[in-house]
């Protein structure tokens, strides 16, 4: 796919940009805070409408603003379509799709597919699980859109049975023991069980098939001997794809842990508290890995996730490198440019040229970042 241009209004701090991308790579050249970010940072949000910057929409739009636009003209082998999507400072957002406004936003994912990597992904490796969970869920979002669905009523029950469990924590603290109402709790037992497997299964499904692929990606890359291992760490241990035993799985644990849970006063079964663990040669990445080889890691893991994309999608995603060039060793670099060439439409972001490659620059778009305007050199 294609981004052919892109339209700012109020986004951030550009007033009223419009670009047009005219080789498979364009460097955003700028100072530091001059909106390069910005940029990316819009890209991102027609892939996945979430921003890994902020989560309030409110942030997006250009300050003591109402709203800001996001304009895309996107060609793909089916043809080419108009994305909009519009933020508002006060109100909900809405998308629209060659002129079409969405009823549900879902239907806007799936039409531009991005990765972002920045030096923040770092984070993947050394972060807590959350960062892991968020990597994971936002990559299946653009594979299956209805992702977003399962995950919203997920985080629904989840609220509810949440609430449930410091009502009656509340209504029972002067008693000796906590008066649990059976079946109510077996009603949202039942429905976190349900959900909770469609999450889990989904997220084992796409890590099963990313896994083997990031392995040869490492293997390249590190020019080692070293085995990579993604391993899925569901908080539910599963075994098998069979939705019955997962959800069997699920209910015997609740019921294992319903005390804790009452004292704890939150639930502490499901997906919510899922992990993935990152082995090298057998030991966490997390704990021992050098700086180098976290490094490599990730990388590894973005090189999957394009490829990934790629085979699911049937087109190859856009790539969005934040500052990351220039903080990856030559060898690394080289890697990266080599498994890139003109396959993935790719917006680089950096202050300086000098580290680029100069066969590699004559064959780039290159646009000059200020103050929220952009400008050929
Ligand atoms: P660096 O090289 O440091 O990463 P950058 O070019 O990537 O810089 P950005 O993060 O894209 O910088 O832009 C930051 C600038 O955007 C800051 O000057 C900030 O004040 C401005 N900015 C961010 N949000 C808004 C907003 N809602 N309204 C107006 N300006 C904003
Ligand atoms: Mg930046």
């Amino acid at each position: 796919m294609f981004l052919q241009s892109l339209h700012l209004k109020q986004f951030r701090n550009y007033g009223d940009q419009a670009v047009e991308f005219l080789a498979p790579k364009t460097i955003l050249l700028g100072e530091n805070a001059q909106g390069k970010s910005n940029l990316l940072e819009a890209v991102e949000l027609l892939a996945t409408l979430k921003s890994h910057r902020t989560r309030r929409d409110r942030d997006l739009v250009q300050t003591d603003l109402a709203t800001a636009q996001i304009r895309a003209s996107l060609k793909r082998e089916l043809g080419v379509s108009a994305l909009q999507l519009t933020l508002r400072s006060g109100s909900r957002r809405t998308a629209s799709v060659n002129g079409e406004t969405l009823r549900r936003q879902q239907d806007f994912l799936g039409h531009l597919n991005a990765v972002q990597f920045s030096c923040l992904d770092l984070d993947l490796v050394r972060g807590g699980p959350g960062r892991r969970r968020t990597w994971t869920d936002t990559l299946l979002m653009q594979l299956e859109p209805v992702y977003v669905h399962i995950l919203q009523q997920y985080g629904q029950v989840l609220k509810q049975s949440n609430a449930l469990i410091k009502q009656q924590a509340k209504q029972s603290t002067d008693e000796p023991a906590p008066q649990l109402d059976p079946t109510q709790l077996a009603l949202w037992d039942a429905q976190l069980a349900t959900l909770g497997t469609r999450v889990i299964r989904r997220r084992a499904r796409m890590l099963r098939r990313l896994a083997p692929i990031a392995q040869t990606w490492h293997r390249a890359i590190s020019g080692s001997a070293e085995q990579l291992e993604i391993r899925y760490s569901p908080n539910v241990d599963v075994d098998s794809d069979d939705a019955g035993q997962i959800q069997q799985a699920f209910l015997d644990k609740l019921q294992t842990r319903a005390m804790a849970e009452y004292y704890q006063r939150t639930t502490l079964v499901g997906p919510h508290r899922d992990d993935i663990s990152f082995l090298i040669d057998d030991t966490p990445a997390r704990q021992y890995g050098s700086q180098g080889q976290q490094r490599t890691l990730v990388l590894a893991l973005k090189l999957s996730e394009l490829q990934l994309i790629e085979e699911v999608v049937g087109e190859p995603p856009l790539l969005l490198l934040d500052d990351v060039l220039a903080e990856l060793d030559l060898n690394r670099q080289n890697q990266l440019l080599d498994t890139i060439q003109d396959r993935f439409q790719t917006l680089i972001t950096t202050t300086h040229l000098g580290s680029f490659d100069a066969q590699w620059l004559k064959l780039s778009q290159v646009l000059q970042v200020k103050n929220g305007c952009l400008t050929t050199p």
